[in-house]
């Protein structure tokens, strides 16, 4: 008699398990042989291009995923407006030596920062890699100066916010330009607005590493002068960004979310194919899989894709303060935005509470060795503002790859987007949202602000989160 109450019992067990599983390889079959997210990432690389924050190509962009959501049957995708403080529009950027030799140099203007007044001429000045309290040369040699200077992590503090740190220090001293050495290979420069976003202080140029190191072997032997002639423009009018918005509507009562996001907006010289087109492409092909599919998940799940994140996460944070009453029901929120590499798991921004309730909502993800926690943190991605919030909030943890290469250079183009990847990146994202969204428990509870304000002060991201944030809570 037990024997067959067993039995049962297992067949029972069983049929619910075999359920999920073959939901599960559902989707991994269909992430992984139609080839949906390679094409709409050929469609929005090729067809739209670089797309800056405020600009046209970012508002096609905007058009193209609606557009994508709703033939995949989301008639409910919407937009989400929130305002800009400023656009801003590359013109051409132009340097050279002047003395002692005439050489032209390679340079390009970060994002978010005005352009010199016509054609400067300025001494260089080389103060290397100081914190931004200890500047090495007396503050009178920077008035009027072009200055070299190689940022570094000051604390837990990354390079990036004391990039944004020193520019004040040098504005505030009467500098002319600030001078950026790329750390990428083959003379490529590099762009950014991060920590400058609405207005940076001065004009930011990013040179090559071959050129400053050229540069550095003619101060070796005495001064130099170089010319600087870079045109940008802001426009300070009112104007509207969106995020685009769809729900997979759960089955069950009550109003909990799984979040599943990317951001479209990229930076200008390539493609933005891998930062962030690959994490559009596969959040765009989850949904339409999960549509296509028929899959019902308990909860809810939300496609978000954000602009604004590259100027710090605007439409992420523009998010959190519109949904800010529904945040006690936000379950989980997934971002994908370090490119389409080997998937490894995800980065659960230090929420060790979180770590063995997540490793068993995960197992599912095993079969693709992509079932690992990683529990460091960071601040420069969409998640950012959720963490802040206290939302239970992780990034897709990736190998690292030849990502960081081509990051915000002239090369992150469609071509260096592998599709195998790409395909498996979109199962994991899938079906880790499906998981979660279907798993009978959420993974944890939502922080208090005091909670969260901790969290970020241990994993070291409360410098950048004040960078960002300035003042204001959220
Ligand atoms: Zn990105």
């Amino acid at each position: 008699m037990w024997r067959s109450i067993l039995c049962v019992a297992l067949l029972v067990a069983g049929r619910g398990a075999f359920a999920q599983d073959d939901t599960v390889a559902r989707i991994a079959g269909a992430a992984t042989t139609r080839g949906g997210a390679s094409a709409f990432l050929e469609k929005l690389a090729d067809t739209v291009g670089g797309r800056v924050t405020g600009s046209p190509q970012n508002r096609a962009a905007s058009e193209l995923i609606l557009e994508t959501l709703k033939d995949a049957g989301y008639d409910k995708a919407h937009f989400e407006e929130y305002p800009m403080e400023s656009r801003w529009t590359r013109g051409p950027a132009s340097g050279r030596v002047v003395s002692p030799v005439e050489r032209p140099l390679a340079v390009g203007s970060f994002a978010w920062v005005p352009g010199t007044a016509g054609e400067v001429q300025a001494p260089l000045v080389d103060i290397g890699s100081p914190s931004s309290n200890d500047l090495p040369v007396p503050l009178d040699r920077l008035r009027g100066a072009a200055v070299l200077v190689d940022p570094r992590k000051v604390g837990s503090d990354p390079s990036f916010v004391m990039r944004a740190a020193l520019a004040r220090k040098l504005a505030d001293a009467g500098a002319a330009a600030m001078v950026l050495p790329s750390d990428k290979p083959h003379r490529m420069v590099y762009t950014s607005a991060f920590g400058f976003y609405p207005r940076g202080p001065l004009p930011v140029v990013s040179v090559a590493k071959e050129d400053a190191l050229f540069l550095r072997r003619l101060m070796a032997k005495g001064p130099v002068k170089i010319a600087l002639d870079v045109r940008n423009a802001f426009d300070t009018r009112p104007y509207q960004e969106r995020n685009v918005i769809a729900d997979l509507p759960g089955t069950a009562p009550g109003n909990e979310i799984v979040l599943m996001g990317a951001h479209f907006d990229s930076w200008d010289p390539a493609q933005g194919a891998n930062d962030d087109g690959s994490g559009v492409a596969a959040v765009v092909e989850a949904a339409r899989i999960l549509k296509s599919l028929g899959v019902r998940p308990r909860r809810t799940i939300r496609f978000a894709f954000f602009s604004g994140e590259e100027e710090a996460c605007l439409g992420s944070r523009a998010y959190v303060k519109a949904h800010e009453a529904e945040l006690d029901s936000l379950r989980a929120v997934l971002i994908m935005d370090s490119g389409a590499q080997a998937p490894k798991g995800f980065q659960i921004q230090g929420r060790a509470d979180l770590e063995a309730p997540l490793k068993r909502i995960l197992a599912p993800l095993r079969s693709f060795d992509a079932a690992g926690i990683s529990l460091e943190a960071s601040f420069d991605q969409d998640h950012a503002p959720f963490v802040v919030a206290g939302v239970p909030a992780f990034a897709l943890w990736v190998e690292e790859g030849e990502y960081d290469t081509h990051h915000h250079t002239i090369t992150d183009t469609f071509d260096k987007v592998d599709p195998r990847m790409l395909a498996v990146d979109t199962a994991v994202m899938a079906i880790a949202a499906y998981a979660l969204a279907d798993a009978a428990e959420p993974p944890g509870r939502r922080l208090s602000p005091a909670e969260a304000a901790e969290l970020m002060q241990k994993t070291g991201v409360a410098g950048t989160r004040q960078m960002v944030y300035g003042a204001s809570p959220r």
